[in-house]
């Protein structure tokens, strides 16, 4: 079945596709939608039902939709739900990689790396019907960035089951362990049930 993902990020995209193998999965860029609802809510939940909620409105039919971020312990949990945005304040316009610098230079000195990604992700199926999984990733902030694979801040996570970073990772490495895959896994196993019924 066709099931629209409520981003503009098609890095999440390519991930979701292979996460739901037997689903299409669309975003709104895909099909041509304009889609930038604004992520008012101060927790993944509440934004990730932000999108949820906003795309379908749009196109009348169930929508998964994720949100997501890095929370760093010695930092309070920030950038968490600030991550796609984190260095950006007063106009300035970061690309993944000097965001990446931007917060190794702010950690150099911290000696607790601890940190994880977390993804809240939200099947709406309908204003009284909706569900919602939050997962992490455990990882620790690396001192310099490490790879070429994946995305944001995946060059600068250390992910000690795998001995390197998420971005050293294969997709399959990263979907069996990422925040992402977890809970996409458990939102794939819903919608089964749902769609059977
Ligand atoms: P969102 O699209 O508002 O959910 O923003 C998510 C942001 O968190 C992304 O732009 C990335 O900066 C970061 N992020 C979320 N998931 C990942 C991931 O799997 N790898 C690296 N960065 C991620």
């Amino acid at each position: 079945m066709k099931i629209y993902f409520a981003s503009g990020n098609t890095h999440k995209r390519d991930e979701m596709a292979r996460i739901f193998p037997n689903h299409q999965v669309v975003i709104p860029l895909d099909e041509g939608i304009d889609f930038d609802p604004e992520e008012t809510a101060d927790t993944f939940f509440g934004n990730a039902y932000i999108k949820a909620e906003s795309l379908w409105k749009v196109v009348g039919q169930p929508v998964l939709a994720d949100d997501s971020g890095l929370c760093v312990d010695a930092l309070g949990g920030s950038p968490g739900i600030k991550s796609a945005r984190f260095g950006s304040e007063g106009g300035k316009n970061l690309d993944s990689s000097a965001r990446n610098d931007l917060l190794l230079s702010m950690t150099s000195s911290l000696d607790n790396r601890f940190c994880r990604f977390v993804c809240n992700m939200v099947l709406y199926l309908g204003p009284e019907r909706f569900y919602s999984v939050q997962e992490t990733l455990e990882g620790e902030l690396l001192r310099e960035s490490r790879g070429k694979g994946g995305f944001g801040y995946d060059p600068i996570v250390f992910v000690r089951e795998f001995g390197k970073s998420v971005a050293e990772l294969s997709a399959d490495e990263k979907d069996l362990c990422s925040h992402r895959g977890k809970a996409g896994r458990a939102i794939s196993r819903l919608l089964e049930q749902v769609s059977s019924k």
